[in-house]
């Protein structure tokens, strides 16, 4: 063999490895460190909050799985969710949000839109070529594999109606393995600045809109930006065009002057998914209480999260403690659970152990039928008046 064929040969098998490493072990390993499960001895949960959680229909306003590229029909040994978790969780309703942009050292106080994480990671996790330069893709993309996900498993389908809601949740009465999806976007951006972004995203079967994530966008101020402003006259028509439509509006990561605007726009319910309580834990990342009374008096409903800078102590005791903080501020009608799961997040306990959840409201002195609001009928209920007929 001539010294060029060695030294080629050495060549293709020096790319092998890097493409084994960069394609399959580095977003393994990315997914692997960023949605962590702090690691505990199983959760002792009373034969009352067992009994009780059986028969709950949980509902979770905020995932972040269909970022990650582990198949989500098995169980996976990293990451917060799955569909076989998820079931065994005693979820009934998940609502799975797109993510598509992020800046790079992201922060809860001021970030640009100069940087993007998300496009290495579409480039290491293989996704298609389309999503490597637009946004639009990468939801359309995200859509497509829950949509894969409802034609291989029959118990799982996606909700883009009222009816299709009712009937999956009607199938589930007789088989607990019966889980439903609602699909969402974490900002506004997948738009690109085009209103007819929003029908198609629509016929992809989105029906939850964040409007911003961690940076000020085409429609107006980041919770996290750099400008605090409120919606921009694309921001305000995209929001008219997304109410037309039937979809509903999530504010999570919305500047104050956002959240503000669109209460004055609609009387439709507005959502934050993922959250904590100001009152309870002061983090700007948390909005001011007063914004979230408005919210909830105009019939909106806040999902608590389980990560620590939300709740200020990320132990289940901890968690139920700012999910009972929100029901004392906001009423009971108006909290469900916004997990935040596969959302680059520290949790302590995984979809699969929401039992403890139950249990320690239960320990905490919370009522059965208060228990059955926050933990799932609240969110169920919501969807059940809002999703489009
Ligand atoms: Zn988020």
């Amino acid at each position: 063999m001539s010294a060029a064929k060695i030294m080629l040969g050495g060549l293709g098998a020096v790319l092998v490895a890097f493409s084994i490493w960069f394609f399959w072990l580095l977003p393994a390993q990315i997914d692997h460190d960023m949605n962590v499960v702090t690691a505990h001895p199983p959760y002792v949960i009373s034969p009352e909050g067992a009994a009780l959680h059986a028969n709950l229909r949980v509902s979770d306003l905020h995932s972040d799985m269909l970022l990650w590229m582990r198949d989500p029909s098995v169980r996976n040994d990293r990451g917060h969710t799955d569909l076989p978790r998820l079931r065994e969780g005693g979820v009934a309703l998940q609502i799975f949000s797109s993510v598509t942009k992020t800046p790079s050292s992201m922060n809860y106080e001021t970030n640009t839109a100069e940087s993007d994480n998300i496009t290495a990671l579409a480039i290491a996790q293989r996704w298609p070529l389309d999503t490597w330069t637009s946004i639009f893709a990468r939801a359309k993309y995200h859509a497509r594999r829950l949509q894969r996900l409802e034609h291989s498993d029959n118990e799982f389908s996606i909700a883009r109606t009222r009816g299709d809601l009712a009937n999956a949740l009607d199938a589930r009465s007789a088989n607990p393995n019966v889980l439903v999806g609602v699909l969402a976007t974490e900002g506004g951006h997948p738009f690109e600045g085009e209103l007819d972004n929003i029908d198609r995203l629509f016929d992809e079967g989105y029906r939850l809109i964040g409007l911003q994530h961690f940076f000020d966008n085409e429609l107006g101020g980041s919770l996290h930006g750099v400008s605090g402003a409120g919606l921009t006259p694309f921001g305000r028509e995209a929001v008219a065009r997304i109410i037309e439509l039937g979809m509903l509006i999530d504010v999570a990561h919305s500047s104050h002057a956002v959240v503000r605007e669109v209460l004055s726009m609609t009387d439709r319910p507005l959502i934050v998914s993922h959250t904590g309580v100001h009152g309870h834990c002061e983090i700007v990342r948390n909005i001011p209480d007063e914004l979230m009374l408005q919210i909830a008096d105009a019939g909106g409903l806040v999902g608590i999260g389980y990560w620590a800078a939300v709740t200020c102590d990320d132990s289940p005791e901890g968690v139920a403690r700012a999910i009972i903080a929100a029901v004392d501020l906001l009423g009971v009608e108006h909290v469900a659970l916004g997990s935040d799961y596969d959302g680059t997040v520290t949790t302590t306990f995984d979809t699969s152990e929401l039992a403890v959840i139950t249990d320690r409201l239960l320990s905490l002195g919370m009522t059965e039928a208060d228990i059955q609001l926050v933990m799932g009928e609240n969110a169920i209920r919501y969807f059940l008046e809002n999703l489009p007929e």
